[in-house]
């Protein structure tokens, strides 16, 4: 059994979340991106210990609470090396919108495409997904998919940020057709979906979307 949780922190509302195996009882945690202290209540409730951080991606609303929730529990952070650019310059953005923000120590580990991750008894396939970031990535297992800012209900990740590329989602977006419909998605930001629910009814994936996306 997978054990999925949440917590919507920050100014940017970014989903953050705790995949646990209650079996082996370990977890990790994914896009600590801001309100450490919440994050942190959250894995004391889950009461296992916390093996890695795994990011989709390194937008600061992803990224802002690792230094925080490390200093309770040590452990290595895994990103795709393509998004280093952003993960290394993310005080300075944050800094460009005004917000506080506690810039993290580089990551330990790089994340590729095929790479298959484990928590406990589970399994986790690591897709590389760039447009809305160059080095961003998604986990998919157990029926479900850590999406990031790749999709969401309704809607995509943005691609007219720097470092985006508009020619690389479409096709990162074109890979989601390969998925089981009933795959539930967990996005970075909103409500969870279906895949087979977004293929039916999202107008950046059925063919129905302007030709410039937002
Ligand atoms: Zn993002
Ligand atoms: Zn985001």
């Amino acid at each position: 059994m997978t054990d999925i949780r949440s917590e919507t922190v920050g100014p940017f509302q970014e989903n953050c979340y705790l995949v646990v195996d209650p079996d082996a009882r370990r977890a990790v945690l994914v896009d600590p991106g801001d309100e450490p202290e919440r994050l942190l209540a959250m894995i004391a409730r889950a009461g296992v210990p916390l093996d890695a951080i795994w990011l989709t991606h390194a937008h600061l609303d992803h990224v802002g609470a690792i230094n925080a929730v490390r200093r309770v529990h040590p452990v290595p952070v895994w990103l795709h090396p393509a998004d280093r650019p952003l993960y290394d310059r993310a005080a300075e953005v944050a800094a460009m919108y005004g917000l506080p923000f506690d810039q993290p120590e580089p990551p330990d580990r790089e994340l590729a495409e095929g790479d298959r991750l484990t928590v406990g008894g589970l399994r986790f396939d690591v897709l590389h997904t760039p447009g809305h970031a160059p080095g961003h990535v998604v986990f998919l297992g157990h029926g479900l998919m850590l999406g990031g800012d790749l999709l969401f209900r309704g809607s995509v990740g943005r691609t007219d940020l720097p470092f985006s590329s508009g020619a690389d989602m479409d096709a990162s977006l074109a890979r989601l057709g390969g998925l089981a419909p009933d795959t539930i998605v967990h996005p970075g930001h909103g409500p969870a979906t279906t895949i087979g629910e977004e293929l039916a009814t999202n107008p950046f994936l059925n063919g129905t979307a302007l030709p410039v996306r937002r």
